[in-house]
């Protein structure tokens, strides 16, 4: 009898604590979701409020109403949800208004004109400060050298909704428009939180029914948490019906519990044995709601973003397996960090990196086993251990998941944002049986596929220990190359317009053969050149043999890489103008390839550069396009003439991934935008009629051919006609490695 009342109170109490626990949660992230979408608000305001045209265009009377329409009010109102914006003249007269993406007519903004007054009377007082603070030294007029517009932004009452508000001055991005002092345009983003708003972090957030109301009635079962203003003026609640677990626990197995006490009484005494049986059934029971309570207790050992094991707990389960090891078995210990992750959290912000943690954690968590670990070392780094018996899956298995999956883009706060990951793994005993050894040998595996191109996995090898001597052997032997010249060389390979065939351009790829240890891939020495700076010494000498050799190809146009490292130095867009008039070359024919990372580089006048060198004639292409931040709402503020399409991509097609889906996209969004689109790593005929079908403009890929020295090249054009590229390169002996 004892036994059964303290079974009943300890599923009560067990009860009551999952519930809290839960309830909690929830509540934590509805908070979050709110603070998140003022935070997105101002972040999508900057990408046209540092914008030269805006002014331009804003100051011209009349108007261009479309160009306001497709850049700015109706822009930021289809693309992000933003459900009012207002754009304001010096006067703070609305001159532009949208509402739900439409139009309408300037009168809608008084609806709202006194409930934001503060906040636009705020933010045109505390102008003169914050551009001192921003002002570079000297100049003449100044201006904002974060990217971070001057804004402010807040939760409040609008029309007796809540709503977040950002008021945010445009500016202008360079000198070429002078700075409007205290005669800005202001840009006013609303976006309501009731409404559609709540619907979506109903859904995020798996929180039922959630509702918001300017009283607080909660119904049975419900509960609500007030929203205040920012200046605590009380909005109204959300309301919902909190996810009860333990509920649904004592519900699965209240009834059991009745009916074992009732067969309890009856049998008592005649059925021994029978009872005993019951007796253990509810003891296990009363064991198991025991757990849900360590479960509480277990939120110590878990890390609060994304609710995986923390590295003590990941430490402690990677002691145990190694201890525990039987004959036979292998355990894996891999570690992954997330490529690029810096530029999401640095162009979107935390919240957004947060939130990318949060879903990267959710896809790894689908894909291992019930015995392996998964924890988060920190930042943007996990690592897995996995216990491997025979007949289970391997480890490297797992990894060829692992990339697939994570490949698949994230809907990030409206963003669709692409990332990979680089896998390091280690396996023991092969590779040892300590604990730390293991780890420090999965993180040098780990730099491995960094160097080796990212997106893929590397297993943990002897030889990698010596890898960081190695290093300093190709920085050694490629600064007496660069002395020499020998060794060095440059290949090319041919661009191909979609429809015709025709040979138009030609890329030109770094090649370095060593004179004893042979053919050194550029996936090798490219980074131990940027590391080493000789990037830029060897970024010079390829420009300057690209352009003399496209003397010798007048039809086509030649497109060099060039590598972020090189942009650091200041007078580098004037230095590339020279190289190339001192080989007479015309900078229309020069295609200059940067990826993300350049664009996104906020310091030390990159854009500027950007800016010169497109206006001295060359043309700008972004390449490795999808592999990096690439949201693609921010291409819209950069000046490129051309994405060019991840081979990444390609490949995938037809793997039964969202790349067919993901490359349609960017080709629509890149003609609305006037960019021309190529496809790079084109290999087969099916991806070539995709490619066609789907729009793209040029296409680069040993399908046409591989990179081929000039001599090749140049008969390659003199004989250049659809059928001869395929019969030719067939034939080839093309330069190692494409
Ligand atoms: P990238 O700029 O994306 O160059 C394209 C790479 O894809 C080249 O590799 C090319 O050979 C390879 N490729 C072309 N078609 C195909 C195909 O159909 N299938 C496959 N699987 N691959 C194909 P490569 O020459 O090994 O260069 C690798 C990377 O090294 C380049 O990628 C670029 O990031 C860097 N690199 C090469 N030369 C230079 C250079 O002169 N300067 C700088 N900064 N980086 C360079
Ligand atoms: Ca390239
Ligand atoms: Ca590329």
């Amino acid at each position: 009898m004892a036994t059964l009342s303290l079974g009943a109170a300890s599923i009560l109490w067990a009860v009551n604590k999952s519930n809290d626990v839960s309830a909690e949660r929830q509540l934590r992230m509805t908070e979050r979701s709110i603070r998140a979408v003022v935070q997105e608000l101002a972040q999508q305001q900057e990408m046209v409020a540092i914008w030269d045209d805006a002014i331009v265009e804003l100051g011209k009377s009349p108007m261009d109403l479309t160009w306001v329409d497709a850049n700015i009010g109706v822009w930021l109102s289809r693309t992000f949800g933003q459900d009012e914006v207002y754009i304001l003249n010096d006067r703070n007269e609305p001159i532009n208004a949208v509402i739900d993406a439409t139009r309408v007519s300037n009168h809608e903004f008084e609806r709202v004109r006194e409930g934001i007054g503060d906040l636009v009377a705020g933010i045109r007082g505390i102008s003169n400060s914050l551009h001192k603070d921003h002002a570079v030294a000297g100049a003449e007029a100044p201006y904002l050298i974060t990217g971070r517009a001057v804004h402010d932004a807040h939760l409040l009452e609008l029309l007796g909704r809540p709503a977040a508000v950002s008021v945010m001055k445009i500016v202008p991005e360079s000198d070429a428009v002078p700075y409007p002092h205290d005669r800005e345009f202001l840009l006013v983003g609303i976006r309501y939180l009731d409404g559609n708003f709540i619907k979506q972090i109903s859904e995020r957030n798996l929180i039922e029914g959630l509702r918001f109301s300017v009283v607080d009635n909660p119904k049975n079962g419900e509960i609500s948490v007030p929203i205040r203003s920012d200046v605590g003026d009380l909005i109204g609640y959300f309301v919902w019906r909190p996810e009860l677990p333990g509920n649904r626990l004592l519900k699965a197995v209240g009834p059991a519990t009745a009916l074992a006490a009732a067969i309890i009484l009856l049998l008592l005494g005649v059925l021994v044995r029978r009872l005993k049986k019951s007796m253990s059934a509810l003891e296990r029971t009363v064991l198991e709601l025991k757990a849900s309570e360590a479960q509480a207790h277990h939120l110590a050992f878990h890390d609060v973003l994304t609710g995986l094991p923390n590295r003590a707990l990941f430490e402690d389960r990677l002691n145990h397996a190694i201890a525990r090891r039987q004959d036979g078995e292998r355990i894996a210990v891999m570690m992954l960090d997330i490529d690029r992750f810096k530029h999401v959290n640095d162009t979107l912000g935390h919240p957004a990196g947060d939130s990318l943690i949060r879903d990267f954690a959710a896809r790894l968590s689908k894909l291992v086993g019930g015995d392996d670990t998964i924890t988060r070392l920190g930042g943007d780094e996990f690592a897995i251990v996995q216990v491997c018996t025979a007949g289970m899956e391997q480890p490297e298995a797992l990894c060829e998941r692992i990339l697939a999956m994570v490949h698949e883009p994230y809907d990030i706060m409206g963003n669709q944002i692409f990332v990979g990951t680089s896998i390091g793994l280690v396996l023991a005993p092969d590779a040892g049986t300590d604990r730390s050894e293991l780890l420090r040998k999965a993180d040098i595996a780990l730099y491995r596929a960094k160097t080796e191109g990212r997106n893929c996995y590397r297993i943990f090898t002897p030889e990698m220990g010596e890898t960081v001597t190695l290093r300093r052997i190709i920085e050694e032997e490629l600064r007496i190359a660069l002395a020499t010249g020998e060794g060095l060389e440059v290949a090319y390979q041919p661009q191909i317009a979609v429809g015709s065939d025709v040979i138009v351009g030609v890329e030109a790829l770094a090649r370095w053969r060593h004179p004893t240890r042979g053919y050194i891939p550029p996936s090798q020495f490219i980074p131990v050149a940027e590391q080493t700076g000789l990037i830029v010494q060897l970024g010079e000498w390829i420009l300057r043999q690209a352009c003399l050799a496209s003397q010798r190809w007048p039809d086509v146009f030649v497109s060099v890489n060039l590598s972020p490292i090189q942009f650091r130095s200041c007078d580098f867009a004037d230095h590339v103008i020279s190289i190339v008039r001192e080989c007479g070359v015309d900078p229309r024919r020069i295609e200059l390839e940067v990826t993300e990372s350049v664009l996104l580089d906020e310091e030390c006048g990159t854009a500027d550069a950007l800016r010169t060198l497109r206006i001295a004639g060359f043309r700008i292409a972004l390449d490795d396009f999808g592999t990096g931040y690439s949201s693609l709402g921010y291409l819209h503020r950069f000046e490129v003439d051309k994405i060019k399409i991840d081979r990444s991509f390609i490949q995938s097609l037809g793997q039964g991934t969202k790349a067919a889906a993901v490359i349609k996209a960017i080709v629509s969004l890149g003609h609305a935008m006037s960019l021309t689109v190529t496809a790079e790593g084109v290999e087969t005929e099916i991806q070539k009629s995709f490619l066609h079908a789907a729009g793209c403009n040029e296409m680069q890929g040993y399908l046409f051919s591989k990179a081929l020295t000039q001599e090749q090249f140049t008969r390659l054009l003199m004989h250049s006609s659809s059928k001869e590229i395929q019969c030719y390169v067939g034939g080839s002996s093309a330069f190692r490695a494409g």
